[in-house]
């Protein structure tokens, strides 16, 4: 690790990737701090996907007017940038009894105050013309067009893949245990070295009041507040176009039924305040919640072909329900980026502007690198290609004929170059973001020994060494012959 830089960010989530991202954007030396061995690990990888339309923002919230600003700029520019799967489904918001009418129509008025386009109530016959699925009881909906999904894997891998291509640094495995005020600068100590910074931008989702206090500024604290999915098979008969939420309440947007970008339907989240940062489990009660939520607005749904349940936590900051992202400290500079709940997915990019603008004022301005890339193409997808340009690619190279994740059709190529990329994959469950062997409907249990196998070779590692996600998680521990050989050799020398 370099024992200097101009800007630490302090995460790997969709906002501090995002920001990173903007800030190779000037002539700043970036660093980006995580402690997992990949980014996208905390909240950013299991939420519900959806970039918020900004119906329902509250200018007078930063979150907000975040969200409003985000949108914009997801369709004005990350999508053509990073060339990441968004998809502009859009969003329904469905009322069920004439006394949820007036509500639409203040959603409806709030959206267009907020300058979101395209609003409009629909009903009748091209309401469920629209979702089919829907409930008979659907009377009405806020129909918003610009409501989007996204894969947040590869939008996050995607920020700090461009990032770095434009000269950012990402250090994994480097959790900040530390930091230290020096005469004009911050040390941050790491688990893998001290490094100095001028300014510390503050992005650690649920642990960003544990980073705050490590500078002195401790007068808000992170409640975790928990979501929990279901996920169903793509082959399922409940074919959900559309984001489809129930009327919102004053605290919750409702349980939602959504499209994945990958063609699966998910129900979720409900939302349920935690002791600990690490109560990620599921639990029978939350699902149950998920399902009769979903069912309010799409009552075909079962549990029938649910492949998988899955758990969030919001960093939330209970006294304000809202983002805390402000200069904190100056000479040194530190900048939060708290309590980054809902919608922190679809606010990420108009964050990372904010950011910018923080950090300008606290250098004193700030001089754009003329060699900035704003693009990045990832490694190409053999499935969603046509049987030509597979062909042509399998020519090049024939590891992208070989197919080792057959419930999503993902090749040997595919798995090299999410190994190869900018921040690469050094993880079973890394290689499942970027380019999803596992997601299926096995589960990896078919594909994860030659997953293990490219990663060791790909990594000139044992397979030994190779590891689910984090320390601890490692999947092999030695040959089974050689073990039940030592075992027997062990049980011999008992007898005797
Ligand atoms: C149930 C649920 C549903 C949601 N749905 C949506 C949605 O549909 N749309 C939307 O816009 N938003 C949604 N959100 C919110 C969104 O997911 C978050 O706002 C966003 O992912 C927060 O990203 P982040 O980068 O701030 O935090 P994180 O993704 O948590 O990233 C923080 C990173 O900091 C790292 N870190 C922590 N401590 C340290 C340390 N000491 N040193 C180094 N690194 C450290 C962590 O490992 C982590 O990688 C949802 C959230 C939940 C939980």
């Amino acid at each position: 690790m370099n024992d200097r830089t101009d800007v630490a960010v302090i995460g790997g989530g969709v906002s501090g990737t995002a920001i990173a991202r903007e800030l190779s954007r000037y002539e700043l030396d970036v660093t980006l701090l995580e402690a997992a061995p990949d980014v996208c690990t905390g909240t950013s990888k299991a939420n519900t996907a959806l970039l918020h339309a900004g119906f329902n923002a509250n200018p007078d919230k930063q979150k907000g007017r975040l969200n409003v600003r985000g949108n914009e700029l997801y369709h004005e520019r990350i999508q053509h940038e990073l060339d990441v799967p968004i998809e502009w489904r859009g969003a329904l918001v469905v009322a069920t009894e004439e006394a949820e009418r007036p509500k639409l129509e203040s959603l409806l008025e709030r959206g267009r105050e907020n300058g979101i386009e395209d609003l409009e109530i629909v009903d009748g016959e091209r309401l469920h013309e629209l979702e089919p699925h829907l409930t008979d009881d659907a009377i009405a909906a806020l129909w918003a067009p610009t409501a989007g999904i996204v894969n947040p894997f590869e939008l996050t891998v995607g920020f700090a893949n461009n990032a770095v291509s434009n000269g950012a640094t990402v250090e994994l495995s480097a959790e900040v245990t530390d930091i230290e005020e020096t005469a004009d600068a911050f040390r941050v100590a790491t688990e893998r070295g001290d490094i100095e910074a001028q300014i510390v931008v503050n992005a650690a989702g649920l642990y960003a009041d544990i980073i705050s206090e490590m500078v002195g500024v401790d007068d808000f604290e992170i409640t975790p507040r928990r979501g929990e999915y279901y996920l169903y098979d793509k082959e399922t008969d409940i074919d959900v176009q559309r984001t489809v939420f129930p009327v919102p309440s004053e605290v919750s947007k409702g349980i939602v039924v959504t499209p994945t970008d990958e063609g699966n339907v998910m129900i979720g989240p409900n939302a349920e305040e935690v002791d600990d940062v690490t109560e990620k489990a599921t639990t029978r009660e939350g699902l149950d919640e998920v399902l009769a939520g979903a069912q309010e607005t799409v009552p075909d749904l079962s549990k029938d072909d649910v492949i998988r349940e899955f758990a969030g936590l919001r960093p939330a900051i209970k006294e304000t329900g809202d983002f805390r992202i402000r200069i904190e400290r100056r000479d040194p500079g530190f900048v939060n980026v708290a309590g980054i709940q809902s919608p922190g997915l679809a606010s990420a990019p108009a964050v990372a502007e904010l950011v910018v603008d923080l950090v300008g004022d606290l250098a004193g301005g700030l001089s754009e690198d003329p060699t900035f890339d704003p693009y990045y193409s990832p490694p190409p997808k053999t499935r969603h290609m046509s049987h030509a340009e597979r062909a042509a690619l399998i020519e090049e190279d024939p590891a992208y004929g070989q197919i080792i994740c057959r419930c999503e059709m993902i090749t040997e190529g595919e798995i090299r170059d999410a190994i190869n990329e900018p921040v690469g994959a050094r993880t079973i469950n890394a290689i499942k973001r970027r380019v999803r062997p596992g997601a299926g409907r096995c589960q990896g249990g078919f594909c994860q020994p030659r997953v293990v196998e490219i990663l060791a070779e790909e990594h000139g590692v044992d397979e030994t060494d190779i590891k689910l996600e984090g320390n601890g998680s490692e999947v092999l521990i030695g040959d089974t012959k050689e073990l039940l050989l030592a075992e027997d050799s062990e049980e011999v020398h008992a007898d005797d």
